[in-house]
């Protein structure tokens, strides 16, 4: 009765555009993700629908459906997320409209999204075509350099041999540089090499490593730019053309190539490198007729010059820092625009999107830092959410009871604070993790508190060695 009252009322507000609304939406996904798409399908008036693998049938995400079911009988715990038969035969059973599927995952499987769209179903995310030319970082880079956005120097495509890789850094780019898997993401499936002595090995392991992690064991060189800063650039596009820029993030706080603490918009930019990554942002994915969120990512070295290294053509952890200070949600964007709204219809021309403020998100992860960051498992004892002005809480709602495993991405919540000021934004986001109290399971909340505390982190002056560089955060 209540549902049906919520999608009466959204159906009045939207009634323009009701006939070409989604009746039911599936959350491909799970963990705070999950939640965080069912929050924005519920406020369009559109019923939320869950999935979940076997080991997940105690976790937070299946309760904040609607309606849910199991996916991936007989698959790996993280196979059951990946399982696409079974995923497209669950919507189809259940009349599903459209899948989101979140970030990680299906979300940059071309596959998936082709499959979707066999089946009448709408896949919220880029085309396929989209997927293609960005999901892979070598085919990216080619995009880049063809539209005039400057990269790190780096092999023009894949290497396939050792040979290969010396014949290329030993020709000019030299030492440090870094091997990175092609279809990499989240930080993993890169090595840094220093050493001409250590490259042969290095070279071989990445690749064996790609295979595994990715199914995919291509890679490519680039340069290690020397502790460069992490900025990223927030784009939505409708597919018809038009992109929009909601300004950019900084996610310099990295511990191994993760990261950690994002904050927005990033602070201390000369105005001419802000507008030139703005600019190439806008104009790389405008050339490749972009739809739905994405995001390019760049690193600016000590000089100050930006390299393009990826697009990410999903949603990303880090978004919730944009809406906090643009005012416009994300994920709802997404789904419009799925719909077959474009950006106008949004309301989302570039001189109605402004900045206000700061804001910053943390990772709370079941990460022991004590422990070299071992992943905890068990189940909730205590989970008392922090709030009060300016403070946002993404989590899969957690309960007392609830299941932490051991078989997925440790993220547990994510505290986000907007305040009119960096320093105010700081002091919000300690104050709310120092509220947060979860028992049952350990969590990195000291760790971030570590970072939260630290002059140079206030200041804005740090690069992506930060936490390497400082080892008494892990206290
Ligand atoms: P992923 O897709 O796994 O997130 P990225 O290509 O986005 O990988 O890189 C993640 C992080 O790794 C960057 O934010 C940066 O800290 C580091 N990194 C990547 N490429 C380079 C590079 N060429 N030089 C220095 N650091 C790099």
């Amino acid at each position: 009765q209540a549902r049906q009252g919520l999608r009466s009322t959204a159906v009045q507000l939207f009634a323009i555009r009701d006939a070409s609304t989604f009746r039911k939406l599936m959350a491909a996904n799970r963990g705070e993700i999950a939640t965080r798409i069912m929050r924005a399908t519920n406020e369009l008036g559109i019923r939320a629908v869950g999935i979940f693998s076997r080991e997940d049938r105690f976790t937070q995400h299946r309760y904040k459906a609607d309606e849910s079911y199991q996916v991936g009988e007989g698959k790996t715990p993280v196979g059951a997320y990946l399982d696409i038969p079974s995923i497209i035969q669950i919507a189809k059973e259940n009349k599903i409209d459209a899948i989101h599927p979140g970030y990680g995952f299906l979300s940059e499987n071309v596959g998936f999204a082709k499959e979707c769209a066999a089946n009448d179903i709408i896949f919220v995310g880029p085309t396929p075509e989209n997927l293609a030319r960005f999901g892979d970082k070598t085919a990216a880079r080619e995009i880049a350099i063809e539209n005039n956005v400057p990269v790190v120097p780096g092999t023009p495509g894949p290497v396939s041999t050792y040979e290969e890789a010396k014949a290329f850094v030993d020709n000019g780019v030299g030492y440090p540089i870094i091997i990175k898997a092609s279809m990499g993401g989240g930080g993993r499936g890169m090595r840094v090499v220093e050493r001409a002595e250590d490259l042969e090995e290095n070279f071989k392991r990445a690749s064996s490593e790609a295979l595994s992690a990715f199914g995919d064991g291509t890679v490519f060189i680039e340069r290690y730019v020397d502790r460069p800063r992490h900025i990223e650039v927030q784009i939505l596009g409708d597919g018809q053309g038009n992109v929009v820029h909601l300004y950019h993030r900084d996610c310099s706080v990295q511990r191994r190539h993760q990261k950690v603490l994002e904050t927005a918009p990033a602070i201390g930019l000369d105005p001419a490198v802000e507008k030139a990554m703005i600019d190439d942002a806008v104009r790389l994915t405008a050339a490749a007729k972009y739809k739905n969120a994405g995001t390019v990512e760049f690193l600016v070295d000590k000089q100050g010059r930006h390299y393009f290294i990826e697009v990410n053509p999903r949603i990303q952890v880090e978004h919730t820092i944009t809406e906090e200070i643009t005012g416009i949600d994300l994920v709802q964007s997404q789904i419009r625009i799925a719909q077959g709204e474009s950006l106008a219809d949004l309301g989302l021309t570039q001189d109605k999107i402004s900045i206000r403020g700061h804001a910053m998100q943390c990772r709370v992860t079941t990460e022991d830092p004590a422990t070299g960051f071992q992943p905890d498992s068990g189940v909730i004892e205590v989970f008392r959410s922090p709030g009060g002005m300016g403070i946002r809480v993404d989590d899969g709602p957690g309960f007392v009871n609830a299941h932490i495993t051991p078989h997925y991405d440790s993220l547990l919540v994510k505290l986000t604070a907007r305040a009119l000021n960096r320093d105010d934004c700081a002091f919000k986001l300690k104050r709310a993790l120092e509220e947060f109290r979860v028992r049952g399971v350990t969590t990195n909340k000291s760790f971030l508190s570590n970072v939260l505390n630290h002059p140079d982190f206030i200041a804005g002056n740090i690069d992506t060695s930060f936490i390497a560089e400082n080892p008494n955060l892990v206290k």
